[in-house]
């Protein structure tokens, strides 16, 4: 009884989910979440805010040495619900604007920055951490191989390349298709450099949605976690 009473709570069960830009791995993952009832971590939203802070500031988002400087003051915090999502950099509510196609360019050269990596992974590491869920959908880039690698699930979303730009074309306004596709390619290309987020490394289980419909992916998740978390958790 007294065992009981004194036992620490236990860590967050962590879901490591990796992939390229559109393969949905955001909306899939805040519908896992939900379902679980666990928080969602939506990485690449910490990089979006740091993008837009940096541009906020006139930096120069190629130049690293202005984007470290930025880092310096980087006021940042996330929301954990999937049912109410928000990002804030001070005191700037910027949940809409770093959706918008100016941070979306400049994203990957902040993202490419060793330092900036190293210091929003620990980031990462402790916002899940500190999570009162049971357990947390970490989604991003490189969430699998490096910030979270002993994960009980890690799971890279993929989708054809022409099935990601049409998706992301269908969810994005005031773009043609050609340029969501360029973006998509660009950043792609990009990303690469730093991430390998094409190819699942071992242990990870690839899910490719290029023939699922959404609730289709959801469900092949939901999947992978049941056969990894023992039920309860
Ligand atoms: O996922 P999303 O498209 O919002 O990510 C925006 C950008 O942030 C990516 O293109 C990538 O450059 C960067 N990113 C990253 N590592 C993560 C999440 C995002 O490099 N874990």
């Amino acid at each position: 009884m007294t065992e009981r009473l004194f036992r620490a709570p236990a860590e967050p069960v962590v879901v490591a989910i990796d992939g390229p830009a559109g393969s949905g791995k955001s909306s899939v993952s805040k519908e896992v979440a939900r379902r679980r009832a666990y928080g969602y971590l939506d990485t690449g939203a910490v990089y979006r805010a740091l993008a837009w802070h940096a541009l906020a500031h006139g930096a120069d988002t190629s130049d690293a040495s202005a984007v470290v400087d930025a880092l310096g003051d980087f006021d940042v915090r996330i929301s954990l619900d999937p049912d109410d999502f928000w990002v804030r950099v001070g005191e700037h509510d910027v949940t809409g604007a770093i959706r918008e196609p100016g941070v979306t360019d400049a994203v990957s050269g902040v993202a490419r920055i060793p330092i900036v990596r190293h210091t929003v992974n620990g980031m990462f590491r402790r916002l899940t951490a500190e999570s009162a869920r049971r357990g947390v959908v970490v989604e991003g880039r490189d969430i699998t191989t490096v910030v979270f690698p002993e994960a009980p699930v890690r799971v890279l979303l993929t989708a054809s390349e022409s099935v990601r730009a049409a998706r992301r074309h269908g969810e994005t306004t005031g773009q043609d298709a050609a340029s969501v596709a360029a973006s998509i390619a660009r950043r792609d290309a990009s990303d690469a450099t730093v991430s390998e987020f094409l190819t699942g490394a071992e242990g990870v289980t690839v899910v490719d949605s290029t023939d699922l419909d959404f609730d289709g992916t959801v469900d092949a998740v939901l999947a992978t976690i049941a056969k990894e978390v023992p039920h309860g958790r």
